[in-house]
Order: C-alpha cells, then sequence, then structure tokens
C-alpha cells in the first residue's frame, strides 16, 4: 500500500532524506523509531506531499503521490489533486490541534461534511460511531478544554479516521501525554491496527512496537540503517547505531 523509492529531500542545504525505500503491505503497521533530527517527521510529512521530495517517488494505493509522470518528466500535481490525494491519508500529530470552539462532534463531523460534502446527518452519525470506537461515547459534547490530553488525542484519532482513509500516519502521538495518560492512546492504535488498518507510527513507545508492528524501521542521518521484525531488531540489533539508540530508549 505504500512504497518509497530513493526518496530524497534537502531543506536548502541540509540533506535530511538520503535515499529512503520501503514498502508497505496493506493492514501493517510499521514503526519508524530513531534520533532526533534523523528525519522521521519529514518523512511522515513526504507521505502525504505536506513536504515536496527533491528525489525519488513516493506512491501510496498505488498513486504516485504529489506527482504525475509522462514519457519525459514529472510534473506535479495541482492543489485540487494533492488534497483529493491527502483525503485518504489520515495524520495524527504530537500536538492534537482541535478545533477550540468545537465539541468532540463537531471537530470530528467537520471535515468530512465540508470537504467530502457529506451530508451533515451522515457525517455526525460516523463521528458519533467514531468516537465510541475510541471510547468517547460520553463525550460528544464536550469542548477539548474539558478533556484530558489522552481523550483529546483520542477525538484527533476519530477526526482523522472520519475521513475514511487508507493510510493512517501518526508522528509521536503520544510524546505530549502525561505517563498515565499513554495507555488509552495506544489501546485505541493498538485497535485500530487489530482491525486491519494500514499505518505508519513513529514513536519511543518500544513495547508498542514489539508488540503491535509488523515492522520496526531504524533511521539515523536520513538513512534506514535496519529494519525487519521488531522483536528480532529489539532483540539482536545488528548495527552499532541501533544498539546506541536502542540501549538509550529501552
Ligand atoms: P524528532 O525526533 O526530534 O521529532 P525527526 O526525526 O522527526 O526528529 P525531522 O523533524 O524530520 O526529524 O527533522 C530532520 C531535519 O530536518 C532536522 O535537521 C531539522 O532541523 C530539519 N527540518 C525539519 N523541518 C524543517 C523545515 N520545515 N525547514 C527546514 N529544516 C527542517
Ligand atoms: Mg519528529
Amino acid at each position: 500500500l505504500v512504497r518509497a523509492e530513493g526518496v530524497h529531500k534537502h531543506y536548502g542545504r541540509n540533506h535530511v532524506l538520503k535515499g529512503i525505500d520501503l514498502s508497505l503491505e496493506e493492514g501493517q503497521v510499521m514503526c519508524l523509531v530513531g534520533p532526533s533530527g534523523s528525519g522521521k517527521s519529514t518523512f511522515l510529512r513526504c507521505v502525504n506531499h505536506l513536504e515536496a521530495i527533491n528525489r525519488g517517488r513516493l506512491w501510496v494505493d498505488g498513486e504516485l503521490i504529489g506527482y504525475r509522470q509522462s514519457a519525459e518528466a514529472l510534473h506535479e500535481l495541482g492543489d485540487k489533486e494533492v488534497c483529493r490525494q491527502r483525503e485518504r491519508i489520515g495524520m495524527v500529530f504530537q500536538s492534537f490541534n482541535l478545533f477550540p470552539h468545537y465539541t468532540a462532534l463537531e471537530n470530528v463531523a467537520l471535515g468530512p461534511s465540508l470537504v467530502k460534502k457529506e451530508s451533515r446527518a451522515a457525517a455526525t452519525a460516523h463521528a458519533e460511531e467514531l468516537l465510541r470506537r475510541v471510547g468517547l461515547g460520553d463525550k460528544l459534547h464536550s469542548y477539548p478544554a474539558r478533556l484530558s490530553g489522552g481523550q483529546q488525542q483520542r477525538v484527533a484519532i476519530a477526526r482523522a479516521l472520519a475521513m475514511r482513509p487508507r493510510l493512517m500516519l501518526f508522528d509521536e502521538p503520544t510524546s505530549a501525554l502525561d505517563p498515565e495518560l499513554v495507555g488509552e492512546v495506544l489501546d485505541v492504535m493498538r485497535g485500530l491496527a487489530g482491525d486491519g488498518m494500514t499505518m505508519i507510527v513513529v514513536t519511543h513507545e518500544m513495547a508498542f512496537a514489539r508488540e503491535v508492528g509488523d515492522t520496526l524501521v531504524f533511521m539515523d542521518d536520513g538513512v534506514i540503517v535496519e529494519s525487519g521484525d521488531p522483536r528480532e531488531v529489539l532483540a539482536r540489533p545488528r548495527h552499532q547505531r541501533t544498539q546506541a539508540f536502542l540501549s538509550k530508549v529501552l
């Protein structure tokens, strides 16, 4: 469902992604780990074309992301096409970014009714179902300020799901949470994985990676240093850089 081939990204002279190759089958969970500044967030942002890549190719669900290929060259897609591609890729960030003046239900229903032109009733019914699925059936009409960080993040996940994505990207979804709230968010993500959602998860939660991940990818300085079965990589890292990183986070 996801394929990256030779993906490069520069910010000015800073070469942030130096040839990323990976692939992810439908229904699989990839956990992406690595030191700060290694390019994990940049890679996720390239997958939904929040950042344009400088070289290489990215496909999601069979479509080249951000570009159209003709016989001679690549042509960058227009905004409308990029938005259409992005609709199928849900993203959840460290900060929840809910709309403060809308209730949980409104936050979740808003996207589909605005972007997908779903009827208000249909969008609301779907939003209610999703909020129940993330364990917030009793908080439908609460405003974000009245919700804990863990509850807000679960609303953010429901909001991403409301667009019926084919792929979910998570960028350190639990890093901003108090330790006692991390579990409830990971539980929701575990449930999603169990339901067959394809996911790429940037995380420092190694227990989650071991238990839920189908692959663990270790990135350092813009390259994939090693990847494989999370249990294998965590138990027997092959590269010194992976060992050094894991010894700090485990
Ligand atoms: P962290 O674990 O701290 O979140 P990361 O692996 O997600 O790190 P990135 O955020 O992808 O790392 O950053 C990789 C490099 O790209 C860093 O050197 C960063 O300074 C640079 N960078 C990221 N975003 C931008 C931007 N919008 N403009 C310029 N440089 C950027
Ligand atoms: Mg990051």
